[in-house]
């Protein structure tokens, strides 16, 4: 038996001069991190271009016939049509592509539902595959309301239903993608290292080697990405990058941490120098992730003043794999409030192992 369910999603008002206007750190760690540069772009705010033209900041090159691609400093797949490195040469950008592959696949489905205007400024996606049969679908009402379609197709394996109180919720599976986390690691660290200042450069001398070798064998048991969520199905149309640097150079953290707001996703990395985190004990897993907030302003709709959107808390992800991973969502629930037209989005994560087998000295035979 086949079935429709339409709802709305969480309004998002973005129109105009949407320009980013503020970015909030929670006050917890405002005083562990400042801000070294921050890159805020959006829709409504033209095209921002970094670096110096034709010195490409990763190889050396200075052939200017070897710059005649628009390289992204973010992925333009997740959403970023405004922000581009003129220091990154044509032979970077080749390479590059395959890290950047790499983590569009490991969010592919929250692209799917996501809303984001893909590479080559396509019109949204029309339909998603969630692993199953049935479909996600986007459409707009006539005041051009964000509004959701899910389309079950009687593949009771991989979608299941559950009513509690007036909300009705859609699990589905989602396909198993694969994906190779260093590479996706790595599509990461590039966009950081794209945005440090040149009196930063020097002490990631290393960290450039590591992104120009696409095979590197580095032994990194861990490479943690923090990712969390907004507005899932609205993406907002904006990509922020921001480089904090400790305030403290002997706080035992990272020197550098990077956060990537796009669309309705927020990565986190820490960006480890050559030598500066010499001083430091290993840092358990998931101990210096930020919370951020970030300010939109708009001039219409019905919250002209800044808007603030609310991440989820981050899930910790261990992306040191050189082998392909599945992608790190297992389920979509779709939730409709059956009483009104309300819908919205969650993730469901999987599960993390190698999170649950740290810290157990315990069962050590002694
Ligand atoms: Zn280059």
């Amino acid at each position: 038996m086949d079935s429709d369910v339409e709802g709305d999603l969480p309004r998002f008002a973005f129109s105009g001069r949407g320009a980013v206007r503020r970015v909030d750190r929670s006050s917890q760690e405002a005083a562990m991190y400042e801000v070294l540069r921050q890159i805020k772009a959006g829709v409504g705010g033209g095209i921002i271009k970094l670096g110096e033209r034709h010195v490409c900041r990763f190889c050396g090159n200075t052939d200017p016939r070897r710059f005649r691609q628009r390289a992204h400093t973010f992925p333009e797949a997740l959403g970023n049509h405004w922000v581009i490195s003129r220091d990154e040469c044509d032979d970077c950008n080749a390479k590059f592509s395959k890290y950047e592959d790499a983590l569009v696949k490991a969010v592919g489905i929250i692209l799917t539902v996501g809303g984001e205007k893909g590479k080559g400024h396509s019109s949204r996606r029309q339909t998603g595959r969630t692993g199953s049969a049935s479909t996600v679908r986007h459409l707009r009402d006539a005041d051009g309301n964000r509004r959701i379609s899910t389309r079950l197709r009687g593949d009771g394996s991989s979608v299941r239903l559950a009513w509690q109180r007036d909300v009705l919720t859609i699990r589905h599976s989602v396909a198993p993608e694969k994906f190779v986390p260093r590479y996706a690691y790595k599509a990461l660290t590039k966009m950081a290292y794209a945005l440090l200042p040149d009196e930063e450069l020097a002490n990631y001398g290393q960290t450039r080697t590591w992104l120009l070798d696409v095979n590197d064998s580095e032994d990194f048991p861990v490479l943690e990405v923090a990712l969390s969520f907004t507005l899932l199905g609205n993406a907002p149309p904006l990509a922020v990058g921001t480089l904090l640097r400790r305030s403290d150079p002997l706080a035992p953290i990272p020197h550098i941490l990077f956060l990537l707001s796009i669309g309705s996703l927020c990565f986190q990395i820490d960006l480890r120098s050559d030598h500066l985190e010499d001083h430091l004990p290993p840092i358990p897993i998931g101990q210096t992730v930020e919370g951020w907030r970030i300010g939109c302003a708009t001039n219409s709709g019905p919250q002209p003043e800044p808007y603030v959107l609310t991440y989820s808390k981050p899930s910790i992800l261990n992306w040191s794999s050189k082998t392909p991973r599945l992608q790190p969502v297992e389920e979509l629930l779709f939730h409709k409030c059956m009483r009104t037209t309300a819908a919205e989005f969650e993730l469901v994560m999987r599960d993390e192992p190698w999170l649950e087998d740290s810290g157990d000295d315990a069962d050590v035979p002694g």
